[in-house]
């Protein structure tokens, strides 16, 4: 299943103040979702350093796709300095959970010398999946910043908001849709490529 991204009908509009998509207006966008994707509570605006940490999730993003892997990247980063990295690994490592977020929460779990991680926040170029969203509550993140949608798996409101559920015990803030057209634009090259029979093509299905 290769076509899981409607890259095409991802938001252009920007929070004017912030340079992130406002969430609650994804439903003018979202094909297939004529009724509207629920705003996810607690999904907050992004800050100004959000872009600068989100470049470099974009750079590792770029790294997996020369990898001949679903170009995501994530970066963890601890008071203003990055501390964990990870790109998405899962055909060339034959490891189904090495997602960029769960590398990226190792690195920095090794780095920190803490299996638990507070006060950090995760930036991933693409909303995260059931599983990371799991590792991100065990790791007790403060915040996770994504990209783009991912309206097959995504967590963060695409198709449920674990963030938002009150029965677990971890909430970790929100915010989407920081540069999500650049990290949606490497998935669509990505995909695109392999529909031709590019480069990297016969691999295993994404995430
Ligand atoms: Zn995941």
């Amino acid at each position: 299943m290769w076509y899981r991204w409607r890259l095409g009908e991802l938001p252009a509009e920007r929070d004017s103040n912030h340079g992130a998509m406002r969430l609650g207006e994804g439903e003018a966008v979202m094909a297939g979702h004529a009724g509207g994707i629920p705003l996810p509570e607690g999904v907050g605006n992004a800050t100004g350093n959000d872009e600068s940490f989100m470049e470099h999730a974009l750079a590792l993003a770029r790294a997996a796709r020369d990898a001949g892997e679903v170009p995501v990247g994530a970066v963890v980063v601890k008071e203003g300095k990055i501390v964990g990295r990870g790109f998405n690994a899962p055909i060339g490592t034959h490891d189904p959970s090495a997602h960029a977020e769960i590398l990226a929460l190792r690195d920095a779990a090794r780095h920190l010398g803490n299996y638990r991680l507070p006060g950090c926040v995760l930036y991933v170029t693409v909303e995260p999946c059931a599983m990371c969203a799991g590792a991100i509550m065990h790791a007790r993140l403060a915040r996770v910043v994504f990209g783009a949608r991912d309206l097959k798996t995504g967590t963060c409101g695409s198709v449920l908001n674990l963030f938002a559920e009150p029965r677990l015990n971890h909430h970790a803030r929100v915010t989407g849709g920081v540069l999500a057209q650049e990290c949606a634009a490497l998935l669509s090259a990505f995909f695109c490529a392999r529909r031709k029979g590019g480069a990297g093509a016969g691999g295993a299905p994404p995430l």
